[in-house]
This record gives structure tokens, C-alpha cells and sequence, in this order.
């Protein structure tokens, strides 16, 4: 086993960075294939803690070579500030980090038009970062991507062509648009160090898969969110879903052998859109408190809600995972009960599956656990579980036709059940 995808299968904030982590011990390689500075994911190394949003957070790895895939859009500023964060807290970045030279630039227009729309009627409840509009211009063909930054007078033609075709968005939207010089200064202080990291990320990341180094490849955000695969349009601008592994850093669909799916133990939402199990009552307040779950980027509370059985079976299919990574089960203990989705109903009565269209009409139909008091996060093995926690971990592994590899009982590293590891030598 060489190469693996790792993929939240909810809505992000699954939990992925302390997985991504745990199995970063055995990665000589850690490829970000979408996304930009929205992921956030949250380490904890001996108490401390470190956000990373763009550099995969395999950086905490000594050994291991961290890439950002040609999927990414990147912000240069938000970049070198984690970089320079992650030297000040003593992690060694040089010659770790490539950068694909093909991710699309974040610009400042980009986060200009993002906020605009973010303050309007029709917001979707983006993280503001950007990423949208660098996308959208990334499909208009009219983006600027790392080797851009060789040239500058391409520079300034690409924003400028950029600039006059959002004009009139950003007026209409009642903003005011940047000027050319503007915008090309506010990376020129970026441009010499982004094309210090830049390579052909298909090349390095072909030559470690065919070296029969151990490669792993991190989702950003989950599946639920997936431009093509999540509840359009409350969703990301970019392919969450494992296929996106493929695309987004340059290789082909038999080199990947292996998805693990990335679930919490109940559900939680970020911004708009449905949730067929969401709980807006005090159980749901006493699991955002117990589990933290604000964003790590932007401070603002999740939608929580009960796990979702139809939606894990559905991103199983999508995503084809083999093996569950299940997060944040000890998050539950001391609730009275647990309740599971286990399939839905729609008002009629009937057992549907999970729906294209119209997830804001399905009613879910509960089964229900006895809770636990017993703290989890001593347990190493499922059977040392408390019976109900080890319940719900069959009940998931039997109701989704999938194994659970990886039981995550706290936010240390140590606090971690592992069935089977990810890359097995
Ligand atoms: P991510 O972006 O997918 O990593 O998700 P978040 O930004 O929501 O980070 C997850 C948060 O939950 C971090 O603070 C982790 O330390 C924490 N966490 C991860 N796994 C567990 C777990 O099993 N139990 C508890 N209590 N916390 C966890």
C-alpha cells in the first residue's frame, strides 16, 4: 500500500487534520489537492496548538515532503505567514514545501468581490478568503497561476483583463474596483519566494508514487461540499471528493489505492443549506460546546446535528472509501441518548435514499443509543469502549458496508484507537 486519499465525508471540519496527522507519520509525502486558506485545520502537538490552511499539515512530519497541487488556489500573504509561523515554532520548512506551478493566485480583487457578495441578500456563507471568485476566474480562463509570477509584465495584463471583466460585478455590488498597480504591488513582495517553492507538482509527485515512497493525499473540506458531488449551490468552488486527488495534483486514477473517509461521531455544518439531522435545541448547543465546534478560521459556531447514516453511505459510494476514520466519538459522553440517522422518510411515510435534489424535504428516521459516562479517551482497542460507544461504531461499520480503521476518542494524538494503519509497509 502506497497511496491513499484522505476525505471528509460531511461537511469539512471532520476532524482531518489530527487523522492526516496520524497517518503523516508513515507519509513521505503529503499532496493538498483543492482548496485555498479555508481549511484550517487544527494540530494539537503537546498542547499547542497550530492552524494550517494552506501548507498540508503533514509539515509537522520532519520527514515529510509537503505539496500543493495545481487543484489549490493560493493565497501568497496568508502562505508566508504560516510558513513564517510554522519556522517560529521551530518546524523546519526549507526545501519541504513545493508549489505547484499551475495553482491559481489568490488576489485582492478576489477577496474584494468574495466579501461584497458575503455582505449582500444572496450570501452563502463563504469563509471570505477569496477562493470563489479565484476559482470562477481560474474557469473564465482568465486567472493567474504561480509561473505567472516569473513575468511581470504578464502580470499586470492578466489583472488587468481580470480587473475590467469584474468591474462592473463590483460596482453593481456597490464597491469600488482596484487599480491595476495596486494589485501587482500587493504580491511583488511575494513573487521571488512563491517561485522559490514552484515545480511541476505532477512530475514530483509521479516520481515519489513510482519510487514506491508512501503518498497521501488530503481532501480539503468534505464531500458534502463538493462542487459537483455536495448540495449545490451551498458548496465549495472546488472537487472535495476523492476523484479530485486525481486532477488536482496531476496523476492518474490507478495510482491511488486506498480512501479513508473521515466522520465525526454525530454531524456539523458550516454556512447555509440543508441538514436533514440538524438539532437546534440545548443537546445540540451542549455538542458545539463540548466538541468546539466554532470555526477554526473564522470563529463563528457550527450547525450541529445527529450522525447521518444515509449521507455516510452516500459518500462512501461517491468518494469510494474503504475504511472509516470515525472523530470526536468521547465529544458524546455524558448525553442521556445518541440517536443515529439510519435512513429517511419522506412525510409520506416511505424509506427513500439519499435524494439529487430536495435534502431539505427528507425526514430522518432515528436509531436510538444509550449514552455513556465513562470517559473514552483512555480506550486503545473498540472493545475497550464503553458497550453503547462500541455499539454505535459497529452500527456504522454494518449500516455502511465499510470498516472503521481509525476511532479518534480525544485531541491528543495519543487518544486514538487504530484498527489497521493507513500505509501498511
Ligand atoms: P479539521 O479541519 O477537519 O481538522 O477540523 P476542525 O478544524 O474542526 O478541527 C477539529 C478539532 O477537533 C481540533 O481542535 C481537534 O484537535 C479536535 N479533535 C479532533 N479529533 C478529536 C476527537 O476525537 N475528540 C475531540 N474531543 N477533539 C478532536
Amino acid at each position: 500500500m502506497s497511496t491513499a486519499v484522505i476525505v471528509g465525508a460531511q461537511w469539512g471540519d471532520e476532524g482531518k487534520g489530527k487523522v492526516v496527522d496520524l497517518v503523516t507519520e508513515a507519509a513521505d509525502m503529503v499532496v493538498r489537492y483543492a482548496g485555498g486558506p479555508n481549511a484550517g485545520h487544527t494540530l494539537v502537538v503537546g498542547g499547542q496548538k497550530i492552524v494550517v490552511r494552506l501548507v498540508p499539515s503533514g509539515i509537522l512530519q520532519p520527514h515529510s515532503m509537503c505539496v500543493m497541487g495545481q487543484g489549490m488556489v493560493v493565497d501568497l500573504e496568508v502562505l508566508f505567514a504560516e510558513i513564517d509561523a510554522l519556522e517560529a515554532r521551530g518546524v523546519r520548512t526549507g526545501g519541504r514545501i513545493v508549489l505547484s506551478d499551475r495553482a491559481h493566485v489568490i488576489l485582492p480583487y478576489h477577496l474584494q468581490i468574495d466579501g461584497l457578495r458575503e455582505a449582500g441578500p444572496k450570501k452563502i456563507g463563504t469563509t471570505k478568503k477569496g477562493i470563489g471568485p479565484c476559482y470562477e476566474d481560474k474557469v473564465a480562463r482568465r486567472g493567474l497561476r504561480v509561473a505567472d509570477l516569473a513575468e511581470p509584465s504578464r502580470i499586470a495584463s492578466i489583472v488587468e483583463a481580470a480587473l475590467a471583466a469584474w468591474a462592473p460585478v463590483v460596482r453593481a455590488l456597490g464597491g469600488e474596483p482596484l487599480g491595476v498597480d495596486a494589485v501587482v504591488r500587493s504580491i511583488d513582495g511575494f513573487r521571488k519566494r512563491a517561485l522559490g517553492l514552484m515545480a511541476d507538482a505532477s512530475v514530483i509527485v509521479d516520481g515519489a508514487i513510482r519510487s514506491k515512497k508512501n503518498v497521501l493525499f488530503e481532501g480539503a473540506q468534505g464531500t458534502l461540499l463538493d462542487v459537483d458531488h455536495g448540495t449545490y449551490p451551498f458548496v465549495t468552488s472546488s472537487p472535495a471528493v476523492a476523484g479530485g486527488a486525481c486532477t488536482g495534483s496531476g496523476i492518474g486514477p490507478s495510482r491511488i489505492q486506498h480512501v479513508m473517509g473521515i466522520t465525526k461521531a454525530y454531524a456539523t455544518r458550516v454556512g447555509e443549506g440543508p441538514f436533514p439531522t440538524e438539532l437546534n435545541d440545548d443537546i445540540g448547543e451542549r455538542i458545539r460546546q463540548s466538541g468546539g465546534e466554532f470555526g477554526s478560521v473564522t470563529g463563528r459556531p457550527r450547525r450541529v446535528g445527529w450522525l447521518d447514516i444515509p449521507l455516510l453511505r452516500y459518500a462512501a459510494r461517491v468518494n469510494g472509501i474503504d475504511a472509516w476514520a470515525i472523530t470526536k466519538l468521547d465529544v458524546l459522553t455524558g448525553l442521556d441518548e445518541i440517536r443515529v440517522a439510519h435512513a429517511y422518510g419522506s412525510p409520506a411515510g416511505e424509506t427513500l435514499d439519499v435524494p439529487a435534489f430536495g435534502l431539505d424535504a427528507v425526514v430522518p428516521l432515528y436509531r436510538t443509543f444509550e449514552g455513556w459516562t465513562t470517559p473514552l479517551s483512555a480506550a486503545r482497542t473498540i472493545d475497550a469502549l464503553p458497550a453503547s460507544a462500541r455499539a454505535i461504531v459497529r452500527f456504522i461499520e454494518e449500516a455502511t458496508g465499510v470498516p472503521a480503521h481509525i476511532v479518534s476518542v480525544g485531541q491528543e494524538r495519543a487518544d486514538t484507537i487504530i484498527v489497521e494503519d493507513v500505509f501498511r509497509r
